[in-house]
């Protein structure tokens, strides 16, 4: 394994059938359509969302771009199951999330999603294997097998040799590499991530986007990284500008492109 963990075996999520089947189509992981989202109360009440559609494709890597209040983390919350939104639908690998009470949401949320954060948002009281255990703990993994599933977790980032320290003894890129592990930990489908570099020095933020895309080219996963550092754009395969909560602009890597170089070009396609 390189010493920056990318090199690393990252464990498929649940359904491996090829992302492109006979059909040569790209598999479908989540699916959104005019999602509309309003958020606040009477004269404070802001539309974030004004209508998005998006689909998350297995095996790619999806950069999310826009200007600070454009509503990234408000898609995200509900890409993640964790908000609902005011109007549009959505599915995650193949369920419609309509009609599902907050249980139902939570419950899809735990089986399918992961979710990195930029503070990391790990238990500074637990160490870094116990922190991916919670996670298999919530996402209802049994308790014999969750100190193996955690420890190859950490051993797809690069850090089992880690995995007895404490958050506070972890530098910031391993931090979030942790949570990245507890991330991927219970194979879920599709892997969020809030700008999850944003705290990060340059070669620490490029370890981190070079494990999400490692982690993206598994065929049964699909990623989305919020983003506003333009040191990501590389590691991408989509990206979509959103602006004002709308998407103003998509584009797609070429074919021909290599990773590590940034040439995309504008699509259609949602
Ligand atoms: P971004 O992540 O792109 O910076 P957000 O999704 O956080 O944007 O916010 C989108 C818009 O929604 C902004 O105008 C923001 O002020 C507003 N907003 C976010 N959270 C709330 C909230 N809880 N109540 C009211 N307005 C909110
Ligand atoms: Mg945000």
């Amino acid at each position: 394994m390189s010493a920056d963990g990318t090199s690393a075996m990252i464990a498929p999520a649940v359904d491996s059938s090829p992302a492109t089947a006979t059909t040569g189509a790209p598999k479908v992981v989540m699916e959104a359509h005019n999602i509309v989202k309003e958020l606040g109360a009477g004269a404070r009440k802001t539309r974030a969302l004004k209508g998005v559609s998006l689909s998350l494709n297995a095996g790619e890597l999806t950069l999310l771009m826009g200007p600070s209040g454009s509503g990234k983390t408000t898609l995200l919350s509900i890409l993640g199951c964790i908000l609902s939104p005011t109007g549009g639908t959505l599915s995650v690998a193949g369920r419609s999330t309509q009609g599902l009470n907050a249980e139902g949401l939570a419950d899809l949320r735990r089986r399918h999603i992961g979710f990195v954060f930029q503070a990391y948002n790990l238990v500074p009281t637990l160490t870094a294997l116990e922190n991916v255990m919670l996670a298999l703990d919530l996402r209802g993994a049994s308790l014999s097998d969750a100190p193996y599933l955690a420890w190859e977790a950490l051993d797809a980032v690069g850090l089992s040799h880690r995995a007895h320290t404490s958050p506070s003894k972890l530098s910031g890129g391993e931090k979030q590499r942790v949570s990245i592990a507890r991330a991927l930990a219970g194979s879920p489908s599709v892997v969020l991530a809030d700008e999850p570099t944003a705290a990060l020095d340059a070669e620490n933020g490029k370890a981190v986007m070079a494990l999400l895309a490692e982690v993206a080219k598994d065929k049964s996963r699909a990623v989305l990284v919020v983003t506003h550092d333009h040191r990501t754009l590389e590691y991408g395969d989509r990206m979509i500008r959103i602006e004002d909560g709308r998407i103003a602009s998509r584009m797609r890597r070429r074919p021909t492109s290599a990773r590590g170089q940034f040439d995309m070009v504008e699509t259609a396609a949602a």
